[in-house]
C-alpha cells in the first residue's frame, strides 16, 4: 500500500462548501481554457476534450469536479481504482451517469438511453498483477508501452469476454525517467497492438518534456500527432480507431491542443497542488 493512502480516506464522500467551491471554479477555469485554446487553434469545438486527473483526491473531491462539468476521469493507481470505485459508481449512478466499465443499477423509472456514459482510465503504469483488479472498472488503459502489457492485458480480456480500450504511450522528450515506448517504434508497435484481440488500439499517449522550452514541448506533441497520422494511414488491420492524442497537463495543456490534442488530463488545475505524490 502507497504511504500517503493512510494519511487521507479516498473513499470519503463528503466536502465542505469551500473545497466544493474550489474545485467547481477550478473546472469552469480549465474548461474556459481549453475552449479558448481549441478556438485559437481553429479546431471544432469541444474536439479536445477534459479528463480530470484525479489521483490523490477522494471520492466527494472528484464527484464535485463531475457536478462542475467534468465528463471523463483517470486514475494513477489501481489501489486508488479499487478504494474509490464503488462510492464513485454509486454516486454516479445516482445522478444519471454510468460511470467507466460499470454498468449501473438502472432507477426505476428511468430511461437507459438519457444516460451519459462517463469513461474511465488508467493513466499510470499497470504490473500485470493488478490488470484484473481494474478491468472491471476502466474503459481505456492509457499507458500501454510494450507488446508484453498489451499481451498480458488482452488475454485477461478475452478470459472475461470484454474488450479493453487502450492507448499506446510513447515516451517523445526521451526523459529517462518516463515511461513510454521509444518514439522509433510507435508505428509498428501500434500495428502489432492493434491486431491482438480483446483490445480497441484508441490513440497514442505521451507526457509532455519536463522543461521551460515550449519550442521543444511543442515538437514532442507535433510529433505524435504525425505518428498517429501515419498509423492511420497505414490501413493495417486495428488500427482503424487508432484516433485519440492523449497529450497536455496543467503547464502545457494549450500547447498540445495547439498540436492537435483530443484529450487534455489535467489534475493540480482542477484540484490544486498535491499534498502526496
Ligand atoms: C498527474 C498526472 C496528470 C495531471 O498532472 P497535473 O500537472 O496535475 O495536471 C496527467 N497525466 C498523468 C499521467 C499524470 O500522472
Amino acid at each position: 500500500m502507497t504511504a500517503y493512502m493512510d494519511h487521507k480516506n479516498l473513499a470519503n464522500e463528503t466536502i465542505d462548501a469551500k473545497r466544493r467551491q474550489e474545485i467547481t471554479d477550478g473546472v469552469h477555469r480549465v474548461l474556459d481554457t481549453v475552449a479558448k485554446a481549441t478556438a485559437d487553434a481553429g479546431r471544432e469545438p469541444g474536439s479536445a476534450k477534459l479528463l480530470a486527473a484525479t489521483k490523490t483526491r477522494d471520492v466527494g473531491e472528484i464527484m464535485a469536479a463531475i457536478d462542475a462539468g467534468v465528463r471523463m476521469i483517470g486514475e494513477n493507481r489501481p489501489q486508488e481504482i479499487s478504494a474509490k470505485a464503488e462510492g464513485l459508481i454509486r454516486h454516479c449512478a445516482d445522478e444519471g451517469f454510468d460511470l467507466g466499465a460499470s454498468v449501473s443499477p438502472l432507477k426505476e423509472g428511468s430511461n437507459p438511453e438519457a444516460r451519459t456514459h462517463i469513461p474511465f482510465h488508467l493513466i499510470g503504469q499497470l504490473q500485470s498483477n493488478k490488470i484484473n483488479k481494474v478491468l472491471p472498472y476502466v474503459d481505456t488503459i492509457e499507458s500501454v508501452d510494450s507488446l508484453e502489457t498489451a499481451e498480458k492485458i488482452a488475454r485477461r480480456a478475452v478470459a472475461h469476454d470484454i474488450t479493453v480500450g487502450v492507448l499506446l504511450e510513447v515516451n517523445e522528450s526521451g526523459e529517462e525517467s518516463k515511461s513510454g515506448c521509444d518514439p522509433k517504434h510507435a508505428i509498428e508497435l501500434a500495428g502489432q497492438i492493434g491486431a491482438i484481440g480483446g483490445l480497441r488500439l484508441e490513440g497514442l499517449m505521451t507526457i509532455g518534456a519536463h522543461v521551460d522550452d515550449e519550442k521543444r514541448i511543442r515538437e514532442g506533441f507535433a510529433h505524435l500527432r504525425r505518428t498517429r497520422d501515419q498509423i492511420l494511414a497505414s490501413g493495417d488491420a486495428g488500427t482503424a480507431d487508432c484516433r485519440e492524442l492523449s497529450m497536455g497537463m496543467t503547464h502545457d495543456m494549450a500547447l498540445a491542443i495547439a498540436e492537435g490534442s483530443t484529450i487534455v488530463r489535467v489534475g493540480t488545475a482542477i484540484f490544486g497542488e498535491r499534498a502526496f505524490i
